[in-house]
């Protein structure tokens, strides 16, 4: 047998539980290419229901989600407005250049926080000889700063740049659920002004696969031509699609379990010689870890870890990151600190 590990690396590592397993085996099905898929169809209605908007596409993951959408709103030649350290721009294996043939203005953000002017600032002329500024791009909850939440009225400055010149916004809202659940505001209310909304059903709320995107009918139906170019559009989908509406329906409100125990993770962490993580970074389910060892760097700590059962993910050589989920628990936590106690002080 193999011993299982306290896996803090992701919160996609997640497996179905035993009831969303169930209701994955027990869907209804069709050919969703051909005649539709029942369970898809239910899904894309309530997700598109959650997100307040017109209609939804089910799509395979999150990065599809996102491409789908930038696809939709440029040509190429076009320019994307984005943060510099997003998720669309970063991980997604330089997609917007290689599919879209666009080209990204990048703003620095502080903590994922873009300002209004910074936006209004990047805005290209309507100058033939300058790209045509074609899409802002917004993450929410902001990945690379630990998942942090930007407050909606910071949320609404940047937007409300865009708008004023017409230019449409697209939400990587892969972990919208997150913003959700801690900030209290609705999904919808995230959601209102912006012109196409992704979500990930297969990172904290526990889905196997699964995202969708989001937007008015019209969009939707651009959209499903591209699903169709880029091969996600799939047959009997139903049998994800019931894992993702088993998400959506129970496994949003229990994020706050996730967020209570990353900030548990932070405080214990914080409190530890040589490593620094202020709880007030950590506003959701991510803590990002700063390692100041004399000679331990952040990957020597990560393997210790593991050889404690503990996996943790090293971002650089002074920083972890530590991602709760419904697959980790107290007793996780109390074999992480007990372990990194031991790595630290030796
Ligand atoms: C995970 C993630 C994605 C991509 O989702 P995949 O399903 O892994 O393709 C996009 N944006 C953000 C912010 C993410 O965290």
């Amino acid at each position: 047998m193999t011993v299982e590990h306290s896996d803090f690396r992701s919160d996609t590592v997640t497996r179905p539980s035993s009831a969303m397993r169930e209701a994955m085996a027990q869907a209804p099905v069709g050919d969703d290419v051909l005649d539709g898929d029942p369970t898809v169809q239910e899904l894309e209605r309530e997700a598109a229901r959650w997100l307040g908007k017109e209609a939804a596409l089910f799509v395979p993951s999150g990065t599809m989600a996102n491409q789908i959408a930038v696809s939709v709103w440029t040509r190429p030649g076009d320019e994307v407005l984005l943060e510099s350290h997003a998720h669309m721009l970063s991980y997604e294996s330089g997609a917007l250049g290689a599919l879209h043939g666009v080209q990204t203005m990048t703003i620095e953000g502080e903590g994922g926080v873009m300002t209004r002017e910074q936006v209004e600032a990047r805005i290209r002329p309507d100058f033939v000889h300058c790209p045509r500024t074609a899409l802002l791009c917004l993450e929410q909850t902001h990945m690379s700063s630990g998942g942090r939440v930007v407050p909606i009225e910071r949320f609404h400055g940047p937007l409300l740049a865009a708008r004023d010149r017409g230019i449409p916004v697209h939400l990587d809202g892969a972990r919208l659920a997150n913003a959700v659940v801690a900030s209290g505001v609705s999904a919808e209310e995230w959601a209102r002004q912006v012109d196409s909304v992704s979500l990930c059903f297969s990172k904290g709320l526990g889905a196997p696969v699964g995202s969708v995107v989001a937007g008015s009918a019209e969009f939707r139906e651009k959209a499903l031509r591209v699903r169709k170019r880029l091969g996600g559009w799939m047959r009997q989908s139903g049998i994800i699609a019931a894992g993702a509406l088993l998400a959506l329906r129970e496994n949003v409100d229990r994020l706050a379990e996730d967020h209570a125990l990353a900030k548990q993770l932070a405080e214990a962490l914080h409190a530890m010689d040589g490593l620094v993580c202020p709880p007030e970074t950590v506003h959701t389910n991510i803590a990002l870890v700063r390692v100041e060892h004399p000679e331990l760097s952040a990957v020597d700590v990560a393997a210790r870890l593991f050889e404690n059962r503990v996996r943790v993910m090293p971002l650089d050589p002074h920083h972890l990151r530590f991602v709760t989920h419904m697959d980790v628990g107290a007793k996780d936590l109390e074999r992480l600190v007990r372990s990194l106690r031991g790595i630290m002080t030796a």
